[in-house]
């Protein structure tokens, strides 16, 4: 087993201040991989006093040596792929086909794309009416993220701290923190200076909060459930700080009868189990016109019946379990109120699937006939549960669709171009997909409504780190 109980704080790796011990389990065998440390204000205090010291000068280097620190992480991080690639396997449970075509690929996707958006980004530039508007770094930044897709959730708020000149403090999730002590060690080795990057392991309530609470904390830039969101909302208003939110989803998939009907669904129903379903804008809610309704079901069952899940450590497309036995639990509810609330069940179920009984393995299951008033169709799963709702006219459907708290992701599945863009602009979503159509990286990733206020990658994901400064000078003689 791994002792992994140091924290990274000004450049070195050091003792916690106090003794607080957390297993790190793998979630397939239910086995401690890793003991890690759960920090308190007081490693929280060490680490924004060091952020604060070396702010005073990182704040000031130029863009072209930042562009340098982030190319040699870049290539550090190409180097030590599969390390990152396994690391994800054993703690989080992704296979290892999936984590290393997707869950460790995005580390050097949204590098990418935040490098390319560093190198167009304007510092300083002269505004129509003869002002001059300056960007700057806004400072001090506590980072929280999740578990989910932890090194996509790094990459996005780590990267852009550092390129946009600002310091910064993360708290990775106590679920998966091995893949954030590794990329620490990315970051030391490309030479960022002693104190712009520091790593407090800790959960929410102590570690956490202490953060977002932090006086000498200028943003908080945080991703995980609209619960905690919120929290740390609140801790943060006392200091007047910026808070960028990215929260939960539920996002809606409308599959009009003029579609691809058998190319769409399977693939919409694949996506939704993808990462065991633990993904924010996973398409959780499919709304298919009647006239297609049965063809769909049909569809529905037979890919549900041949998704399979299977060991995390070997290689294919099958879906690994659950990260935690928290989380198992919470999906388990779920499932049970879909049944208890008379949804049909066409593929899953309660319980675990056989030859599973180990790890926080669950039945890929679906639901036909649901309304969108229950709670299956409300409440995020996080687990590979489909929601099957039918509606009538493209009028229903985009009411449908908007009728949810969250405004994460929206899909749309038509052979039609025009009702493509129709519906598209009527949906109360950050993100809209038609027929298939990816995030690449560099675009802004983000929720309107309760899936969050901010938006992460390229250009608009540097925004979110900048403070913006107007210079008046009198008007020439
Ligand atoms: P979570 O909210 O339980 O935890 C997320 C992080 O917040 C963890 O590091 C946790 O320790 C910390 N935390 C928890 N309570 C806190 C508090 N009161 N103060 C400060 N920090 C606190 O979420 P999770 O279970 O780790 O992740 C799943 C959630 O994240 C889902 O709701 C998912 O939709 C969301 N998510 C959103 C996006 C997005 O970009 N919108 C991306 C990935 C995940």
């Amino acid at each position: 087993m791994l002792d992994k109980r140091k924290f990274y704080i000004n450049g070195e790796w050091v003792e916690p201040a106090a003794q607080n011990d957390l297993y790190v389990l793998n979630p397939a065998t239910e086995k401690p991989i890793a003991v890690i440390s759960l920090g308190t204000a007081v490693d929280i205090d060490r680490a924004v006093a060091a952020a604060k010291k070396a702010f005073e000068s990182y704040s000031r280097t130029s863009l072209e040596e930042r562009l340098a620190l982030l190319e040699r992480l870049l290539a550090i991080y190409e180097r030590r792929y599969d390390e990152m690639a396994d690391t994800l396997t054993a703690e989080l449970g992704a296979p290892k086909t999936m984590s290393r075509e997707q869950q460790a690929d995005v580390g050097v996707g949204h590098l990418k794309g935040y490098i390319d958006a560093l190198k167009r980004l304007k510092l300083r530039e002269k505004l129509p009416n003869g002002d001059t508007l300056m960007r700057e770094p806004i400072g001090v930044c506590g980072l929280i993220t999740p578990w989910n897709w932890p090194v996509n959730q790094i990459a996005l708020k780590v990267v852009p701290a550092l390129a946009t000149g600002c310091t910064c403090v993360l708290k990775p999730s106590e679920f998966t923190p091995l893949n954030a002590m590794l990329y620490a060690e990315m970051v030391e080795e490309a030479g960022f200076p002693p104190g712009v990057f520091n790593l407090v392991n800790g959960d929410g309530l102590h570690a956490g909060a202490a953060l977002s609470k932090h006086k000498d904390i200028d943003m908080m830039s945080f991703t995980g459930s609209t619960r905690a969101g919120i929290a740390v909302s609140k801790d943060a208003a006392d200091t007047v700080k910026r808070v960028t939110l990215e929260l939960g989803g539920k996002s809606p998939n409308i599959v009009f009868a003029d579609a691809d009907i058998e190319e769409r669904v399977t693939a919409s129903i694949l996506e939704c189990f993808n990462n065991s379903g633990q993904s924010c804008d996973a398409p959780t809610r499919m709304l298919v016109e009647r006239s297609v309704y049965d063809d769909v079901v049909a569809i529905a069952r037979r890919v549900g019946r041949e998704a399979t899940v299977g060991d995390p450590s070997k290689e294919g497309a099958h879906i690994g379990p659950l990260v935690s036995h928290i989380q198992f639990e919470r999906v388990q509810a779920l499932i049970e109120a879909g049944v208890g609330e008379g949804a049909r069940l066409l593929v899953g179920g309660p319980g675990k699937p056989e030859g599973f009984e180990t790890g926080y393995f669950v039945k890929p299951t679906i639901f036909a006939d649901v309304d969108n008033s229950m709670r299956i169709a409300r409440e995020e799963v996080f687990g590979p549960v489909l929601a099957i709702i039918p509606f009538d006219t493209e009028e229903e459907a985009i009411a449908l669709a908007n009728d949810t708290n969250y405004g994460l992701a929206a899909y749309v599945q038509t052979g039609d171009r025009q009702r493509a863009e129709r519906v598209a602009a009527r949906l109360r979503a950050g993100m809209v997909h038609i027929n298939g159509g990816p995030h690449r990286y560099g675009s802004p990733f983000g929720g309107y409504k309760q899936s969050g206020n901010g938006r992460e990658g390229g250009t608009f994901g540097l925004e979110d780190f900048l403070e913006v400064k107007t210079v008046h000078l009198p008007d020439a003689a």
